[in-house]
């Protein structure tokens, strides 16, 4: 009895290990039956070939090295990106999560893989996409995971550097956002604003403001001021009111009410 007990624990065991090697450890298996892997210094790419990766390795390595220094912090690991160009196959690497198919990729703030959906797959902007992610990517690896799942509450940071440094032409033109009504605006980006009330216009919305808000820190107060608000916040995102006041010298309730004042015709500078 007990030889025959071991026997199945030792096949439960390895349908188990089997599993997670062929899902949600997938982009770590050594083994990846139908896929190929490209390295470059900073990135770890899975894709099928057929349809290729479709995007230069030096392209993605390039870009990596730009988000360096934009965000000024450096990669403590490769960046790892699985292309999944069904949704089946983000069904077998997550099986956990409920993806709305409206997504063009994902980034998980544990474990740090980013999975692009079929959305996005195939565009001639994958690259772009591909950089919005290594935006998260670089910033979570500088954060302990219990910042990550805080920096979660705080798209209009976490996604305004990745729309702003990463696809800033997949959201809504300057122009037509310009257009929107200030308090639309504000409570689109404000974490703190009555979740009830956001959500105008939608996701493409928030992220358009966000990106255009952290446009319009650089264009304000300097880019080296980003950076060193980076650094600050991934330290402690949930200060991030605090820090804001400390290294621009304003109040985030005000930046955001000079932001939505600014005259059309003026680039920021007033
Ligand atoms: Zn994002």
């Amino acid at each position: 009895m007990g030889k025959l007990l071991r026997r199945v624990s030792f096949v439960i065991a390895l349908v188990v290990v089997s599993w997670l090697a062929y899902g949600p450890l997938f982009a770590w298996s050594p083994i990846t039956p139908g896929f190929r892997t490209t390295h470059t210094i900073h990135a770890v790419i899975r894709f099928r070939d057929p349809p290729g990766l479709r995007v230069s390795p030096e392209a993605i390595e390039a870009a990596l090295v730009r988000l360096q220094s934009d965000l000024g912090l450096d990669f403590e690991s490769s960046a790892r990106f699985l292309l999944c160009d069904e949704w089946t196959d983000l069904a077998r690497f997550t099986p956990w999560l409920r993806v709305s198919h409206g997504v063009g990729a994902i980034t998980l703030p544990i474990g740090l893989a980013t999975y692009v959906t079929p959305v996005v797959r195939n565009r001639d902007d994958l690259l772009d996409f591909l950089t919005h992610e290594a935006a998260h990517t670089l910033l979570y690896q500088h954060a302990s995971i219990r910042n990550r799942l805080e920096m979660e509450r705080q798209a209009w940071f976490v996604e305004g550097v990745a729309v702003h440094f990463g696809n800033p032409t997949a959201y809504e033109p300057r122009d037509e956002f310009r257009r929107a009504s200030p308090p639309d605006v504000i409570r689109a980006i404000d974490p703190t604003a009555n979740l009830n009330q956001r959500g105008v216009g939608g996701f493409r919305f928030s992220y358009s403001a966000d990106g255009y808000f952290v446009g319009y820190l650089i264009e304000q107060f300097g880019h080296d001021r980003l950076i060193a608000f980076t650094r600050a916040y991934v330290n402690d995102p949930a200060a991030y009111r605090v820090e804001f006041q400390h290294v621009f010298g304003v109040s985030f309730d005000d930046a955001l009410r000079d932001l939505v004042s600014l005259p059309s015709e003026s680039n920021g500078s007033h």
